[in-house]
């Protein structure tokens, strides 16, 4: 992909109007309302007539400014930021669908995304089928007239299995469904879905795009069509995102470019010399060219991302010695960090799917995770050397 990076500029240089102090960087409006000049211009703000920030469940200057830089970052017209990337990721369903609706996902979405699509909207008579996301040829085939929408993330987590989204774009259109995208993985610097038509992208800021570690954070981009209806869902459901969660992550999204391209080549770098490792059977990283999608990944993503998972001989009884014989990476379920993380899948991000569940998404006992952080690859390649 062509390195463009005007609208990493624009994050950057992206910023609510300031105070009469013209401070620089970003202030923290920790304060829950906002008074008006007067009861016309309040009257004029809550019909809409006037723009203004009327209480942080709706909107704060903090937050707004989160919202206008990841705008910038996805190319989307509209967003909403919410206390979680689940808060998200159900703000998306349910602000969309009414009873009887229909949901077409493909397989291997984030475990609670699965959650629910399977045992949470059907409460409330909304349905979901899944597909498989490389083939695309039978998608047509789990289509209703009550589907609304196409659900879907791409890499998926811990398969690292693509969809095309151009394809995915196309058939949506066809179809008249909406078309939405968890691109927590890729980020919107190594992919832009809104490129190929998605209605709405959906983010655990959490993640990569605070990068750090320290907040949890959701994001909702769409086109201002969709956004409305998801907007008006999130003001009166309450998600908001708190202005402190916001004010550390506008500051992420500043250095999400640098941060990215040093974790996506010290990833490539790991998954290269991971291959040349007696024990490692497999490894799965998009720009391998051993990767099935290989083609897909260099036409759809700007590099390969951080992260990396490989498959080891001796199943789960050597992925336990691996994580346990670490001194440097840390063992936790969350990725996305300046420090490298190893989870052991199977037996704890996706230990409630069945083990047949397991195998259709590409989990096997000896698969090992890893987020790759900042740290000097020879250091995490002598870390890993300990347990491989
Ligand atoms: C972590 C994650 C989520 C959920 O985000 P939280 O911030 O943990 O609520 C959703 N989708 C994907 C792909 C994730 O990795």
């Amino acid at each position: 992909m062509e390195q463009d990076n005007r609208k990493e500029t624009q994050a950057i240089r992206e910023q609510t109007p300031r105070t009469q102090y013209r401070e620089h960087s970003t202030p923290l409006f920790l304060t829950s309302s906002f008074t008006f000049e007067s009861a016309e211009s309040m009257a004029a703000t809550f019909a809409g007539e006037e723009s203004g920030i009327i209480y942080s469940r709706y909107n704060n200057p903090t937050v707004d400014e989160l919202i206008a830089k990841a705008c910038a970052l996805e190319g989307m017209e509209a967003g909403f930021a919410t206390a979680s990337g689940m808060a998200a990721v159900f703000a998306s369903l349910a602000a969309l669908v009414q009873q009887g609706d229909h949901i077409i996902a493909t397989r291997a979405v984030f475990g609670s995304t699965h959650q629910l699509l399977t045992e949470i909207l059907p409460r409330w008579g909304v349905s979901c089928t899944y597909v498989e996301p490389d083939k695309q040829d039978d998608w047509a085939a789990a289509v209703r007239p009550e589907t609304r929408l196409f659900v879907t993330e791409t890499p998926s987590n811990p398969g690292l299995q693509l969809v095309d989204l151009a394809g995915a774009g196309a058939f949506c259109r066809e179809h008249g469904l909406l078309f939405v995208v968890d691109n927590c993985f890729a980020t919107p610097y190594l992919q832009r879905p809104a490129d190929y038509g998605a209605d709405l992208v959906t983010h655990s800021a959490t993640k990569w795009m605070d990068g750090q570690g320290r907040v949890l954070g959701g994001l909702l981009l769409g086109t201002k069509a969709v956004m409305e209806k998801v907007i008006f869902f999130c003001r009166h459901t309450g998600p908001a995102m708190s202005p402190f969660n916001a004010w550390v992550l506008t500051k992420s999204l500043e250095t999400l470019r640098i941060r990215m391209d040093a974790h996506c080549a010290s990833a490539l770098h790991l998954a290269e010399w991971l291959g040349t490792q007696p024990s490692v059977t497999k490894v799965h990283y998009p720009f391998l060219e051993s990767h099935p999608q290989y083609a897909l990944a260099r036409k759809q993503m700007k590099a390969g991302g951080g992260i990396v998972t490989f498959e080891l001989a001796d199943g789960a009884q050597a992925a336990r010695q691996l994580l346990n014989s670490l001194e440097m990476c840390s063992r936790s379920s969350n990725l996305g960090d300046t420090r490298t993380i190893l989870t052991h899948p199977a037996t704890t991000t996706h230990s409630k799917l069945s083990p047949a569940e397991r195998a259709n998404v590409g989990i096997s006992d000896g698969l090992v995770r890893m987020s790759v952080g900042l740290e000097a690859v020879e250091d995490i390649k002598k870390d890993l050397l300990r347990g491989l």
